[in-house]
């Protein structure tokens, strides 16, 4: 089960990539998120140190792999876009931005699915009825 709070931090770090293409995510851990400690490999979702990790593996998986390693996918393909092609690389950040709030979304309607009583409209309808 992937944690909501690293999913989050990985979503408003490639939200703002997509719109500042000229930095990466070392400047933004520094400058933007103004972490004390840097996440492993410059990401929230990280396992490990080289890019091959499966931190990142609900978002994206393939037969060629992950996020990470897989070539066909946004997060590799904004790796290898220089910051000289500042389209192409805003692309690709939103793209990586979208999955993320693709799996948040899933993640939270399994929470509702589960939990029946806990769900969203019932708890708005008790506040609203004081039942
Ligand atoms: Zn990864």
């Amino acid at each position: 089960m992937m944690d909501t709070d690293k999913l989050i931090s990985f979503k408003k770090m490639w939200t703002w990539l997509s719109g500042y293409p000229a930095h990466d995510s070392q400047y933004y851990m520094q400058h933007v998120a103004k972490l004390d400690q840097p996440w492993l490999n410059g990401c929230p979702l990280a396992t490990s140190d080289s890019d091959d990790c499966d931190g990142c593996r609900p978002l994206w998986y393939s037969k060629k792999g992950t996020l990470c390693s897989d070539v066909e996918s946004p997060l590799y393909k904004w790796k290898a876009t220089s910051p000289d092609y500042p389209d192409d690389r805003s692309y690709y950040a939103s793209h990586i931005a979208v999955l993320a709030m693709n799996a948040l979304r899933e993640m939270q309607s399994d929470k509702f699915d589960a939990s029946g009583k806990t769900a969203k409209s019932d708890y708005i309808d008790s506040l609203l009825h004081g039942r």
